[in-house]
């Protein structure tokens, strides 16, 4: 792929390397050239199209005469409504064909009465090529401006998968479940569990990213309280297991249940206070710190592939 980006900038192209496509606009006209080397082809496309519908159909027949003459190295040569495509075989050095092909276009461009076009909208006017999520185009500022909108909505998503928001809700549950349930073993080991902490909310987020699908802003705020919540809960069952055994231990009958309606009162109780939050305060502070490098982290990843920027 190095070779056919030196070869296509040697030509004045510009090149995208996150898309490998180059772009170029010549008097106007957005050409954009994808080399596929799998496929063994590259393809010159023009987003342009002529301003009279009768000229439409001298187009097709020169772009067929065009690719008929030249059959060992290209392999189609067309206009679908809004661009001209040409795309030829693969060869080490792509510029003869990539010259051939605009050379041609822009003799179609005069010969027809070709005007810049959009290749979404097909509305006539100045375009520019962007790159939206990795699409490379030729748009029109209306038409970006739609699809960047589409981008900001969806940037912590891919726009060809749905997100299931109960199934992510499920997850966030799951994840502060697990949390939870850790916080309790190791309560009643003795031990601060800090890990409880990091499993809340890492799970909380990438649960409801793994069972939703996908995750958007809301979702990570959502999925963040609802990890808390059954974090919580569990050091709260934590804090009633010490109690029950507390006064168990000194010989007073109470059911687990009366220790956990215990909890408040005790609260008042600034000494037993001061001890419940130095239990908890390091699981807090690793969960807070957690679920946010995981936004942060499920942000990044996304603005990467959601990129949007203009290439001309
Ligand atoms: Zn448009």
């Amino acid at each position: 792929m190095a070779k056919y980006r030196e070869q296509l900038q040697g030509m004045g192209f510009g090149y995208d390397d996150v898309t490998a496509v180059a772009y170029r606009k010549i008097n106007n006209i957005a050409f954009i050239v994808r080399v596929n080397p799998a496929s063994k082809e590259y393809n010159v496309t023009a987003a342009c199209r002529p301003a009279k519908d009768g000229m439409i159909d001298p187009l097709r027949t020169a772009l067929h005469q065009f690719a008929s003459q030249r059959q060992n190295m290209l392999k189609t040569a067309f206009f679908e409504g809004k661009q001209i495509h040409i795309c030829y075989q693969i060869t080490s050095d792509i510029t003869p064909g990539v010259n051939d092909a605009v050379n041609f276009i822009m003799y179609c461009v005069n010969q027809f009465e070709c005007t810049p076009c959009c290749s979404v909208c097909g509305r006539y006017g100045d375009v520019d090529v962007y790159s939206i999520e990795n699409n490379v185009s030729a748009l029109c500022t209306g038409c970006y401006g739609t699809l960047q909108n589409n981008v900001v909505e969806n940037i912590l998503s891919d726009s060809s998968i749905r997100m299931n928001y109960p199934m992510g809700v499920l997850g966030a549950i799951l994840g502060g479940i697990c949390g939870a349930l850790i916080w309790i073993l190791f309560s009643v080991m003795g031990r601060i569990g800090w890990m409880a902490g990091l499993v809340a909310g890492f799970g909380g987020v990438m649960g409801f990213k793994w069972l939703g699908k996908k995750i958007s802003t809301a979702g990570i705020v959502l999925s963040i309280i609802i990890s808390f919540i059954f974090l919580f809960m569990g050091m709260y069952i934590a804090a009633g297991i010490d109690m029950y055994n507390a006064l168990t231990a000194e010989g007073i009958s109470v059911t687990f249940r009366d220790a956990l309606d215990l909890i408040p009162y005790f609260m008042q109780d600034s000494e037993y206070t001061g001890t419940l939050i130095y239990n908890n305060i390091f699981g807090i502070i690793t969960f807070a710190a957690t679920s946010i490098a995981s936004a942060i982290a499920l942000i990044k990843e996304s603005k990467v592939k959601n990129r949007s920027v203009k290439l001309t």
